[in-house]
């Protein structure tokens, strides 16, 4: 039984907002606002009065309206404690394992650094919707600008261990690149190849691969499967430990 009602706004060139409602409540949070104008441009559309905003990690494209958005709602800001100085106008600073209540609904903050350090995720698990920003992307993940490769792959590891149920809200729409790179690894993959046809017709009617399904990751996504046997030998990796096959496909990613 869902209650939360998930608005996506795509902003910038390829980032997506999340406006999410607590329907009993009328509690509202945008994740990851990049921009004020086009959140409060739709919280008007839609009558919604914002109550917090919940940051996963401290880039610009993620925070960079949090400061307008507090000063025209008084909205709550949420971020991860080990990043406070980093989140403008942090008010609730949370932790691993932590929760945060947005009305009757609840979320589990899950500590999913690599992309940055102190990059957290929100677990909505009676929602089943996970809003994970530059950890994970459909078929790809973040960037390893402040983490190693042990702690992104522990990292994407946690999110794995979800329910294969899980839609999965990132914070870009990189799909379609990301499914070329994962063909040059894995070109035989029916679930992948499925899901690359899937994200080409999308794309071609201008509408949106996220959210994903987390079971369709699981099968497809490169950078969940390091440790895959399947996918090692398909992508010439056999004998690698899964830390360094995951840093191998990240470096090769890196430079596609
Ligand atoms: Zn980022
Ligand atoms: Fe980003």
């Amino acid at each position: 039984m869902t209650s939360l009602r998930i608005e996506q706004i795509p902003v910038l060139r390829d980032n997506y907002v999340y406006l999410l409602r607590d329907e009993q409540e009328g509690a509202c949070a945008a994740v990851d606002p990049s921009l004020a104008t086009p959140v409060l441009t739709a919280l008007a559309r839609l009558g919604w009065r914002l109550t917090h905003v919940l940051n996963t990690h401290h880039h610009h494209d993620h925070t960079g309206g949090n400061l307008e958005l507090k000063q025209a709602t008084g909205c709550t800001i949420v971020g991860h404690r080990r990043d406070a100085a980093r989140i403008p106008g942090i008010d609730l600073a949370v932790d691993d394992g932590g929760e945060v209540a947005l009305g009757g609904v609840r979320a589990q903050v899950m500590d999913v650094s690599g992309h940055t350090l102190g990059h957290i995720a929100y677990w909505f698990a009676s929602e089943q919707a996970l809003f994970c920003g530059d950890t994970l992307f459909s078929l790809g993940c973040g960037r390893l600008f402040e983490g190693t490769p042990a702690l992104m792959w522990a990292s994407l590891k946690k999110l794995r261990a979800l329910p294969n149920e899980t839609r999965v809200y990132c914070g870009h729409e990189y799909t379609e690149s990301n499914a070329r790179f994962a063909l040059t690894l894995d070109a035989h993959n029916p679930v992948l190849l499925r899901r690359a046809a899937e994200v080409q017709g999308l794309r071609e009617g201008g509408l949106p691969t996220v959210p994903s399904l987390l079971a369709s990751e699981k099968a497809a996504n490169p950078f969940l499967r390091a440790d895959d046997p399947g996918l090692l030998a398909a992508a010439r990796l056999d004998g690698l430990d899964p830390v360094a096959a995951f840093a191998e496909i990240r470096r090769r990613k890196d430079v596609f």
